[in-house]
């Protein structure tokens, strides 16, 4: 049986993403929408076979609650509306699957977790990566040691973004910068692809003077290092000026890389080994498709999802502590 998803926000992730990819899950389906635009809503709905009596309006959210053919609820709204959306449909007795970053901060997060737990419901966070075949093999390279110990690992992620008047560049709604939105997939790497915790975070940052797009305070760009307790170390970059696209690892015997490596397609997985470069990419799979499914296996067999709250809330931490390295210029330490 497939369980039923509320997909709440329609906006670009959500229309272009999200909905085209049910059609490739075995255990999700669409059940309901939740936007504050009914026309909208009404037409998808008409596309994705979402029947009227699934949707909702943000004032009409908490009302899930009696709909028994939604299970989970599926949060993509802009990043500071992510806990109380997921609050309320734990509320509603119903697992939240929410888009990252989880929130704004960790406060926030934690904040998450308990009402997940205080409702006895799953609770996960979108790291589509996670479920992607190349970066899943990328992960078992690194920790098998295919080719010897991984020394030194390098991420990237960015992109130029556009219209200045996006909630991506407010900071109230978006929490920060590039580093919450895109730079969080180049840490997320980091801590995947080593299978350890940073302990310590250095950090600098750059935005353009003038340019409107960062008028709100957020950043454009941002570099930050991290060391992960068995000695590996990791250079990472985050933009919103320039486009970024790679992870990349150093292990004693060869490097492996993924580039690109956080595109929704065409993922191209190398090997570089004594000059030469070997591909070895594997087949494409749809990973909101994966990743949907994974939290609807989760549900129907009652086990932890592999990205659960706790993960966003890590990313949240280290996020906090990025910002505070760049800000401060100092070497700041955490606890494994
Ligand atoms: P978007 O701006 O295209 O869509 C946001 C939706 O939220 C819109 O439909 C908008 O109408 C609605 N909304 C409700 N209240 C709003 C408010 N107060 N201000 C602005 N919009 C409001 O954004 P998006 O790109 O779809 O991103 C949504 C979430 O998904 C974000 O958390 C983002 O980080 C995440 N995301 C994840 C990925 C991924 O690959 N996993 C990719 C893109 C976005």
């Amino acid at each position: 049986k497939k369980l039923g998803f509320a997909v709440v926000g329609l906006g670009s992730l959500a229309i272009n993403q999200i909905l085209p990819a049910f059609a490739h899950c075995r255990h999700a389906k669409a059940t309901a929408l939740v936007s504050g635009d009914a026309a909208k809503a009404k037409s998808l709905a008409t596309t994705y076979g979402v029947p009227e009596s699934g949707l909702y309006s943000y004032e009409t959210y908490d009302r899930l609650k009696d709909n028994a053919d939604v299970d989970i609820v599926y949060v993509v709204l802009p990043n500071s509306m992510h806990p109380e959306y997921t609050v309320r449909a734990h509320k509603a007795g119903k697992h939240v699957l929410c888009e990252k970053p989880m929130a704004n901060t960790p406060q926030d997060c934690e904040a998450m977790i308990a009402a997940a737990k205080a409702a006895g419901k799953k609770l996960m966070i979108g790291y589509r990566l996670r479920y992607e075949p190349n970066n899943m093999a990328m992960i078992k390279m690194a920790r098998e040691q295919e080719f010897g110990k991984p020394k030194v690992i390098l991420c990237e992620a960015g992109f130029s973004i556009g219209d200045p008047k996006q909630w991506r560049l407010k900071k109230a709604l978006a929490g920060g910068g590039s580093l919450m939105d895109i730079g969080i997939y180049a840490l997320n790497a980091a801590r995947y692809l080593s299978g350890e915790e940073p302990v310590a975070i250095n950090a600098i940052s750059y935005t353009t003077p003038g340019d409107v797009r960062f008028a709100d305070g957020v950043e454009e760009t941002i570099n930050f290092q991290l060391r992960f307790p068995s000695g590996v170390l990791a250079n990472c970059v985050s933009s919103y000026g320039v486009g970024l696209n790679r992870f990349r690892v150093h292990a004693e015997k060869a490097s492996f890389e993924l580039e690109p490596a956080l595109s929704y397609s065409d993922l191209r997985m190398r090997v570089l080994r004594g000059g030469t470069v070997e591909l070895r990419s594997l087949p494409e799979r749809n990973q909101f498709a994966l990743e949907m499914d994974h939290m609807a296996e989760c549900v129907q067999g009652n086990a932890e999802p592999r990205t659960p709250g706790e993960e966003g809330l890590k990313d949240l931490r280290a996020m906090m502590a990025i910002y505070e390295a760049a800000r401060s210029s100092k070497t700041v330490t955490l606890n494994a």
